[in-house]
């Protein structure tokens, strides 16, 4: 399917936004404070995803910069276009990945320290399953970071060039 990747994106950010609108309503005390800074290409991009999946994704990146990172933090959203390809990426300020574990985030139930990864909750299978989605729709995910100072996280998309023929008339 055809998709609007700026939609998708804002779409899962929002919702981002919206956790912490709600929390802090409530006045619940457990969640972290992070601020979302967007940085999209005005151009529309469009990729053959699927978006249910490709929600997950962004969402498993979003959780985890979320998670592993201070109170207060920036994340910061960005979608850009090259020659052919889009690349989206989120930027933490978080706590970052050691050098020699860089090769193994994305395997399964990999987790960075066990006992660093052990006070916030998780499996080992976000990155993972991401990969296997991202792959599976010809793109590529990796990931650039300096421990203490943060990680950014990318994946790039072949894009198409318009947006698709609405079909509600045919056949
Ligand atoms: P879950 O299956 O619930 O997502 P998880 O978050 O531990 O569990 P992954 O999302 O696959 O699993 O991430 C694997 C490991 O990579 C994490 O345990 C963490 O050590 C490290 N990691 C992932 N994202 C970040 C990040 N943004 N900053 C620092 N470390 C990260
Ligand atoms: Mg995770």
């Amino acid at each position: 399917e055809v998709i609007n990747l700026n939609s998708l994106f804002n779409f899962v950010l929002n919702r981002f936004d919206m956790i912490l609108e709600s929390d802090a309503k409530n006045e619940n005390t457990i969640t972290k404070n992070y601020n979302i800074l967007r940085e999209f290409t005005k151009e529309d991009v469009w990729v053959e995803v699927d978006p249910d999946k490709f929600t997950q994704v962004l969402d498993n990146i979003m959780n985890n910069a979320v998670k592993y990172s201070p109170d207060g933090g920036t994340i910061t959203a960005r979608l850009i276009k090259t020659k052919t390809r889009a690349i989206l990426s989120i930027s933490d300020q978080g706590l970052g990945i050691p050098r020699k574990d860089l090769d193994n985030i994305f395997n399964r139930f990999f987790r960075v320290d066990k006992s660093r990864s052990r006070a916030q909750g998780g499996t080992g299978l976000g990155l993972a399953i991401s990969k296997e989605v991202v792959e599976k729709f010809n793109g590529r995910i990796w990931v650039d970071s300096v421990e203490n100072k943060g990680s950014t996280f990318y994946i790039s998309l072949a894009y198409v060039d318009e947006e698709p023929e609405d079909d509600w008339d045919a056949e």
